[in-house]
């Protein structure tokens, strides 16, 4: 039952970016991880995205097994994501051209990511007489009903064209049980068409090390207390909440500013607070600009050395639908606090792996964090747990659960093949 070779849709960022910056951020992390090991377990992957450059080939390998195809469709640069539904067309065209010149049946399955490509998989369903699988990531109701203060709101054309994408695929996969339940009481899904599966993390990038080493290596001095937020700086991760955080702590114990060392690392996202700048600013403003450190996105063994090198994780976000950032910090031993928000409750165990807290308010963050940075007992317990709370989840388990699920949809769209030929 599983399928010979899926073509993967991620039309709005591509798997070979780096994430932490603009519009490349988990979604890349998981298709590029999942896809690799769907390849190693049989299943060969082609994953089509939005050229973005025009020097970029129309064909690349990322690994062996997985072809990522640039398609072309509208202009390479300058196109903002709220204009991408207008390429649609053009995007669809080009992936049906790249299908039809191969033999019927090429690929036997569609996985879309993120409801833009969720409607181009749409049509390559209907084309191709293949199963559509789609993943949302996040959900246009659920971020709406969550906007953080100068986020936009999602447009309505988002949220009519992700309904109609949950009607269409013949599986959807959701990260947590929170997620399949926004889907089947906001989207009217049915439960039987959602799969719940976890994501994972790279548990041989993200282990734990030398705090000491880690610290060297970012010219962090060993005896500092270390406080990060990773991530894309947008509004709707709220990194200003550890900032006020950080300076209401340093207002209750004024000792600390000697060693507080506060890292951001990640690149804008949005507009808005996305700007550093902005978040410079308001460091200044917060007069703690003295102990904030901006650093730009970073991968693999470096992103791991800032995890190994911070205290504790902050991932302040008012919406997460799952927060990969959370695992591998825990995974390199470090404890995580986390809004209690989205798949967040999931990713970190409340005071076994880490806090999570409730809304956004400064004095309940600077709690939090003091309980972590004043008590190293606390902080010690909770950073022995974390490697092992993150190794309950591994992309190997996120994969073999993907190809049950493509299973299940080969299954749900035979039944409404014989169900449409039964009416017609
Ligand atoms: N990331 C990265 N480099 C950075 C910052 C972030 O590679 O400098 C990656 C991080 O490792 C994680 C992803 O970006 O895998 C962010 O995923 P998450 O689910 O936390 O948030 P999202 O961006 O999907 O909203």
């Amino acid at each position: 039952m599983r399928p010979r070779r899926a073509a993967v849709f991620s039309l709005h960022t591509s798997p070979l970016e780096q994430p932490g910056t603009g519009d490349a951020g988990g979604m890349n992390v998981y298709i590029a991880q999942t896809a690799r090991r769907l390849a190693e377990m049989g299943t060969e992957v082609e994953i089509f995205t939005r050229a973005t450059s025009s020097d970029l080939p129309p064909i690349a390998e990322l690994a062996p097994g997985v072809l990522v195809r640039n398609v072309v469709a509208g202009p390479f640069e300058g196109l903002d994501k709220n204009e991408l539904p207008s390429q649609l067309c053009a995007f669809a065209a080009g992936a049906l051209r790249v299908e039809a010149r191969h033999e019927p049946g090429h690929y036997d399955l569609v996985h879309s990511h993120y409801w833009l490509s969720g409607q181009v998989g749409w049509l390559a369903r209907e084309r191709w007489g293949v199963p559509l699988v789609h993943t949302a990531h996040t959900l246009g109701k659920v971020k709406n009903a969550s906007l953080a203060a100068g986020d936009t709101p999602e447009p309505r054309v988002r949220v009519l064209g992700e309904e109609q994408v949950v009607d269409e695929a013949d599986m959807l996969v959701a990260n947590t049980g929170f997620e399949a339940e926004d889907l089947i009481n906001s989207y009217d899904a049915d439960p039987d068409q959602v799969a719940t599966i976890p994501p994972g993390v790279d548990l041989d990038v993200f282990t734990p090390g030398e705090t000491r080493t880690a610290r060297a290596g970012l010219d962090v001095p060993a005896d500092a207390v270390v406080l990060a937020f990773v991530g894309r700086i947008q509004p709707l991760k709220a990194p200003d909440v550890l900032l006020r955080a950080a300076a209401e702590l340093l207002r209750r114990s004024p000792e600390l500013r000697s060693r507080l060392v506060v890292l951001v690392v990640g690149g804008p996202s949005g507009s808005g607070l996305e700007r550093p700048e902005a978040l410079q600013q308001m460091a200044v403003n917060l007069g703690i600009a003295d102990v904030v450190r901006f650093l730009p996105p970073r991968a693999g063994d470096d992103l791991a050395r800032v995890y190994r090198a911070a205290d504790v994780i902050a991932v302040p976000s008012h919406n997460e639908s799952f927060g990969l950032v959370a695992l591998e910090a825990q995974a390199c031993g470090t404890p995580v606090v986390a809004a209690s928000v989205g798949g967040l409750p999931v990713a970190v165990s409340h005071d076994t792996s880490g806090l999570l807290v409730d809304g956004h308010r400064t004095e309940a963050w600077a709690d939090a964090l003091g309980a972590l940075v004043h008590d190293p007992g606390m902080r010690e317990r909770l950073a022995a747990n974390a490697a092992g709370h993150a190794a309950r989840f591994s992309w190997n388990r996120t994969t073999e659960m993907l190809l049950d699920a493509y299973a299940q949809a080969k299954l749900m769209f035979n039944a409404r093949l014989r169900t449409e030929e039964v009416t017609a």
